[in-house]
């Protein structure tokens, strides 16, 4: 089964990704985890140029180097572990190209879903949390914390666009995107996962 995890900058992803890893792991299911851009040594090395190109690379440029990450990741990672009966879990997909380089950057969303499609040959998620919150209210809680990163650099109009990209998303899709609030703390949106997991027959 595959199971992604999507949400803006420091809606804590990464850290229910683990946190769920660790779940179904207690519960007999073999599990990988991965994260994109990235997942494979090529995909990884995609990863820090298109993380390190400055703000006015062209959204063509970065969405063909997102998608050339994702064809490697998911040939080389992705299919394996789902054709061996594994969970695969993993930080950002096809939701992100959609909403980051499509809803934001204002690439035709139709063909960034075909894009997407030759770029995963078909494979999707058949699962999605969204980690949803406030980019207001995340930024508060970055600064508490003293983080600094991609969310300050973007600005906050532009995580308010990201997130409202997320929502279409979430509203066109209910079966497969399950939205969870992602303010709380960790342990609380941890339980509300699990919720969705039972649900789905986990
Ligand atoms: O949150 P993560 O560590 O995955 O950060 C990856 C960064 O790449 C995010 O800050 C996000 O803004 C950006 N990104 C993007 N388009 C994608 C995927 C990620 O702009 N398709
Ligand atoms: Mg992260």
């Amino acid at each position: 089964c595959f199971i992604t995890m999507e949400g803006v900058d420091g809606s804590g992803k990464t850290t229910q990704l683990q946190l769920t890893a660790r779940y179904l792991l207690d519960r007999g299911y073999e599990v990988v985890t991965t994260r994109e851009p990235g997942g494979t040594k090529l995909a990884e090395r995609i990863r820090n140029v298109v993380l390190d190109a400055d703000a006015a690379v062209n959204p063509r440029t970065e969405a063909l180097l997102y998608l050339a990450a994702r064809a490697e990741h998911v040939e080389k990672v992705i299919r394996p572990a789902l054709e061996a009966g594994k969970i695969l879990l993993c930080d950002r997909f096809a939701d992100s190209t959609l909403v980051y380089q499509g809803f934001v950057r204002g690439i035709e969303i139709a063909k960034v879903q075909d894009l997407c499609k030759f770029a995963a040959d078909n494979v999707q998620p058949e699962l999605t949390i969204l980690l949803d919150a406030a980019p207001e209210a995340l930024l508060q809680r970055r600064a508490d914390r003293g983080v600094q990163d991609r969310f300050e650099q973007e600005g906050l109009d532009f995580q308010k666009k990201v997130r409202e990209g997320f929502l279409l998303l979430a509203n066109a899709e209910p079966a497969r995107v399950k939205k969870v609030h992602a303010l709380q703390p960790a342990e609380a949106v941890q339980e509300d996962i699990r919720k969705i997991l039972v649900e789905a027959g986990f």
